[in-house]
């Protein structure tokens, strides 16, 4: 029987472990926790926005990051089949509102029981409070990779030669420098394995677990990590006002980000929220994608659309109406029906204009520049919250270097790769969730021998 061993008992390597499991091998799956699951516990705030019912183009549109690599594992293992997996194992779910997928429960420890019934249900080895430490390899001979011919060739074994025949220069891959053997763990001991899947996680949320063993292990290794980022993640911004407007919540917003005055690089529309270091919310994460790993960061400047609904023509004729019918009052007290209470004095401070003025004594410039500015309110984003508050990690292993098929290394025979700690990462709404289902199916599978 081929032993699998998985570094991780997130979701990916929960994943990958039940379906090399299922599919004919002996594993072991170690967690360095001394429970399952723990980052998984706490998404979707509690409750595990574990994937979105979208179609295909909708997967591959919510991936940032190398959206094509993920073609053959998103095709092995979609959002359909993970819902089904899940129910089958257990764990009934629910659509909500954007296709967010939750369970019917809207309990995380729900999805994570499902995961634990079927590591039980095929005999996973799980060994928890065990930290897998370093890589074993040895030198590799004519390794061979499991898939890499198509569908008639899956799960060769690593280290054995290919077969001959028609079918024999088709399963063979340039030869691997080295074969991995077995995972070296802390206390010094060495688990032995024909193949190793890291399923380590990024760097977000270390206290979870995940602190990047995985791609120290993968360095080691020869392999490239592209440099990581926090994403996901609140900006910090450089104007002191926004402090003043903490807690405060916007909906219906528009905001985009330049670099240097040039066009946008990430223009959205949605909810956000002001904090004592700056703007936060589901609108700022996903801009925060598109910023991690930006060259010129403090020049990006995030300009926020407070009445997109309106262009600055109607918005100015709202204006003029209001200021008429408010006349007597001060500027400052005639902005109620615009704004929530607490951006009035910010918004008078930006403008420029006396707020302790008559709305009667305000100038037709003057107005039409506060027109202007509500729908351009600009902020310096002077850089991100750090990986604590972010929920994944944007760079990784570096994809060109491992198989698509098959989620196996280049450059070691018998490892493969799977979840965060790939160079992959998409947008809220169970995206990445998906990204470690489908990619620890496909490890899980490609590692398993193929069925005669
Ligand atoms: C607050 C928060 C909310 C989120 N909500 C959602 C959501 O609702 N929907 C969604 O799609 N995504 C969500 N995500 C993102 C999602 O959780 C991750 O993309 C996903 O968990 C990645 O899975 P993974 O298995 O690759 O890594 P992880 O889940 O991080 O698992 C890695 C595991 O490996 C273990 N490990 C690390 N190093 C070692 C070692 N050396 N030896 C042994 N074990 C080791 C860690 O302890 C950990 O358990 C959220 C993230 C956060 C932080």
């Amino acid at each position: 029987m081929k032993k699998v061993v998985v570094i991780g008992g997130g979701a990916a390597g929960m994943m990958a472990a039940a379906t090399a499991a299922q599919k004919g091998c002996r594993v072991v799956l170690l967690e360095k926790n001394d429970k399952l699951g723990r980052k998984l516990f706490i998404t979707g705030k509690g409750r595990c926005n574990l994937t979105n019912a979208c179609d295909m183009d909708g997967l591959f549109g919510n991936v940032v990051t190398n959206p094509k690599f993920l073609y053959s594992a998103f095709y092995g293992f979609d959002n359909r089949m993970a819902m089904e997996w899940f129910e089958k194992a257990g764990c009934p779910v629910k659509t909500e509102r954007g296709g967010r997928v939750f369970p019917v429960s809207d309990h995380s420890s729900d999805v994570i029981k499902a995961l634990a019934g079927q590591l039980k249900q095929w005999k996973v080895e799980t060994r928890l409070g065990v930290r897998a430490e370093s890589l074993v390899t040895v030198p590799g001979e004519e390794a061979t990779e499991a898939g890499s011919g198509g569908m008639d060739c899956a799960g060769a074994a690593v280290g054995v030669k290919a077969a001959a025949g028609p079918q024999a220069h088709k399963c063979r891959m340039p030869e691997k420098a080295k074969a991995v053997a077995g995972v070296k763990l802390a206390d010094g001991t060495v688990e032995s394995a024909d193949a190793v899947i890291v399923a380590a996680g990024g760097l977000s949320y270390p206290l979870t677990g995940s602190t990047g063993d995985g791609y120290r292990m993968a360095a080691e290794n020869g392999h490239t990590v592209k440099a990581t980022y926090p994403s996901l993640v609140p900006f910090i911004i450089k104007e002191g006002w926004c402090g003043q407007l903490q807690g405060l919540a916007l909906k219906n917003v528009a905001i985009s980000l330049c670099e240097d005055g040039r066009k946008p690089f990430y223009e959205g529309f949605g909810e956000m929220l002001f904090t004592h270091f700056g703007v936060s919310g589901p609108l700022i994460l996903s801009a925060s994608s598109y910023y991690a790993g930006r060259k010129k960061k403090g020049a990006v400047r995030l300009h926020l659309d407070l009445k997109p609904a309106l262009t600055a023509e109607q918005l100015d004729k709202r204006l003029l109406r209001d200021f008429e019918e408010n006349g007597k009052k001060q500027f400052k007290n005639s902005l109620g029906g615009l704004f929530p209470a607490k951006l009035i004095p910010v918004m008078v401070m930006l403008s420029g204009i006396d707020g302790e003025k008559k709305t009667l004594e305000v100038t037709r410039e003057e107005r039409q520049h506060f027109a202007r500015m509500i729908k351009n309110v600009e902020m310096t984003v002077a850089g991100t919250r750090d990986y604590a508050e972010a929920v994944i990690t944007k760079g990784g292993v570096h994809v060109k270097e491992i198989n698509p098929s098959t989620m196996e290394s280049k450059k070691v025979g018998g490892l493969y790769f799977a979840g965060e700690v790939l160079d992959v990462d998409a947008m809220t709404g169970g995206f990445n969730l998906q990204i470690a289902w489908s990619t620890g199916y496909l490890a899980g599978s490609s590692a398993a021998p193929r069925k005669a």
